[in-house]
């Protein structure tokens, strides 16, 4: 049987960490602030947002939101983005995908400046990623790197596959894995990937982020392996009376039985993913007022 990797818990206990440096910042003076923007009525945007907003006040962090209707132009949004780009008081900023159609993301992405970046999407952030010299780490990977540290799973030397190859997740968690400090060896697959199971069968360490339902089975995990579940998927489920559950990529109960640690979903990646927001906010408040970045 596998233990359990809580998201939930280790992402309270990075949010307690940070309530308190929250609160010295602002005896300094300081009042970290995240702009969230947000472009039509997306359902799950909105939701997304909300959490979002709801994790910085309890934090004591602010939040401007900015919404947008599905008519705005790229123009519009541009503009806005420079707006708070240009505003000292805002820290972060933040641009909740997808965007309404005709609107471009990566000319937004790129529109936002790195030093406000919060996402970790800006090619500078990815780059210095690349580097070896990270500064903001896209929430979802820095989560999965923090639920791995604070588990105490030793990475260095380990095998570790990484099933599916996104700017958001795959990459940046497959380069910081191979990086110093981390220490594993990596393998990326993605949907070409041939004899997929005999790829991560040889994995002490499987991270699954790849958006297909239940798609890890146990036959294709090493007995003992550490499996890192990032996927949320809505199936069918008619006891449920949404009618619908969520899972992720992982069959989460036959792959329990032969894991040495695993990540459920929901309660496993999903919440790390909004801590580790709230720690790119407060890191962006530090570094724009000269102070060093947050040991976490
Ligand atoms: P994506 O669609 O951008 O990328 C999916 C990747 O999986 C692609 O690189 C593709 O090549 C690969 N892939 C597809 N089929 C495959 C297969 N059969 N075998 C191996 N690789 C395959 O998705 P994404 O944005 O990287 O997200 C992946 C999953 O993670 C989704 O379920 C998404 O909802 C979830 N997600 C969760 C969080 C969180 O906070 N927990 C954050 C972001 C994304």
């Amino acid at each position: 049987m596998s233990e359990l990797i809580s998201g939930k818990t280790i992402s309270m206990q990075i949010k307690d960490e940070l309530r308190s440096e929250v609160e010295q910042l602002k005896s300094r003076g300081i009042e970290p602030c995240l702009a969230v923007i947000l472009v039509g009525e997306d359902a799950a945007s909105a939701i997304y947002v909300r959490n979002k907003k709801k994790a910085c006040s309890d934090l004591g962090i602010r939040s401007v939101g900015h919404d947008l209707p599905d008519t705005a132009t790229q123009d519009e949004l541009e503009n806005l983005v420079q707006e708070l780009n240009d505003d000292p008081a805002v820290h972060g900023i933040l641009n909740q995908f997808p965007l309404p159609n005709g609107l471009n993301e990566t000319r937004v992405i790129q529109k936002i400046s790195p030093e406000k970046d919060v996402d970790g999407l800006h090619p500078l952030n990815a780059g210095m990623i690349a580097m070896g010299q990270p500064r903001f780490v896209s929430c979802t990977p820095y989560g999965v790197l923090q639920m791995l540290k604070r588990s105490n799973i030793d990475t260095s030397g380990k095998k570790a596959v990484v099933l599916g190859r996104s700017n958001l997740v795959g990459r940046p968690i497959a380069t910081l894995l191979s990086s110093k400090g981390w220490d594993s060896t990596v393998t990326v697959c993605h949907s070409r990937t041939a004899n997929l199971a005999d790829v991560t069968s040889e994995a002490d360490i499987l991270i699954a982020a790849i958006g297909i339902p239940q798609y890890v089975t146990a036959n294709m995990v090493k007995e003992g392996a550490v499996v890192i579940d990032v996927g949320i998927n809505s199936i069918e489920d008619s006891s449920k009376k949404s009618g619908t559950r969520l899972v992720g990529d992982v069959s989460f109960e036959e792959v329990e039985a032969k894991a040495s640690f695993i990540t459920p979903v929901p309660g496993g990646v999903g919440p790390m993913t909004i801590a580790m927001l709230m720690v790119n906010t407060v890191n962006a408040a530090r570094w724009q007022n000269g102070l060093p970045e947050l040991q976490i």
